[in-house]
């Protein structure tokens, strides 16, 4: 584990979250990154949070058990899609802090089942997609604002706010509107009564564009790990 590529990667990361901060006119603590270690090896995720990193991504259930059995009180956050028979192994760690990837009613339904019987409330990020990517999860933008009322029945689950994983594509200009849709989302639940703050929004390709557009979360995979 080259310990030294790491630290220039977190270093190059942190900074230009700085800089995309200030250029929209924000704090760069009002985002939060989440370092995603799917396919990386424990002895990474141990480095990087000794340098401070507190939440850690992963996309399967597996692993992520795996991991979490190898490490002590690492804060996962779930940002894969979800499988309904994956959820209870899910929710029974302690140290799963939020699920990025909600996107359906009955996942919601197993979600909150599961939350009760462990006697907690989770908290859940609803996925949009919202470039209508036929190959993505999530709901579409229209279906989020019933979406949202129907989930105000699951006690266990608390809403914190929207995620969408936007397209690849190598001008991170190009995708700007998708994040300034879901923005406006939330904007518009905000305006209807449902408060709540958090847009997942950027990975490594696009996380500056993410951020001047009002994301608070980033998952950052290989920027950091390669
Ligand atoms: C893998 C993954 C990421 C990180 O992607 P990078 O491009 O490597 O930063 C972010 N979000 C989700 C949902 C992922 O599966």
């Amino acid at each position: 584990m080259a310990g030294d590529k790491l630290s220039k990667n977190l270093e190059e990361i942190r900074a230009r979250i700085k800089q995309a901060a200030e250029r929209s006119g924000r704090k760069q603590e009002e985002i939060e990154l989440i370092a995603v270690s799917k396919n990386h090896p424990v002895a990474m995720i141990e480095f990087f949070r000794e340098k401070g990193v507190n939440f850690f991504g992963e996309n399967r259930v597996q692993e992520l058990l795996e991991k979490d059995g190898q490490l002590a009180g690492v804060n996962w956050h779930f940002i894969g899609h979800l499988q309904r028979n994956k959820v209870k192994q899910l929710l029974r760690l302690e140290n799963c802090r939020m699920i990025h990837s909600l996107d359906s009613l009955r996942l919601a339904r197993e979600i909150n089942q599961r939350a009760e019987q462990y006697n907690k409330i989770i908290p859940v990020l609803i996925e949009v997609n919202v470039a209508g990517d036929l190959n993505k999860f999530g709901l579409a933008p229209n279906d989020v604002f019933d979406f949202v009322q129907l989930l105000q029945q699951f006690k266990n689950i608390e809403l914190k706010g929207l995620m969408t994983i936007a397209p690849y594509v190598a001008n991170p200009e190009k995708v700007r509107p998708f994040f300034q849709k879901l923005s406006l989302l939330r904007e518009q639940l905000w305006a209807k009564g449902y408060h709540f703050k958090e847009l997942s929004m950027g990975m490594t390709n696009d996380y500056e564009v993410a951020i001047e557009e009002g994301s608070t979360m980033i998952r950052i995979g290989s920027g950091l790990f390669e």
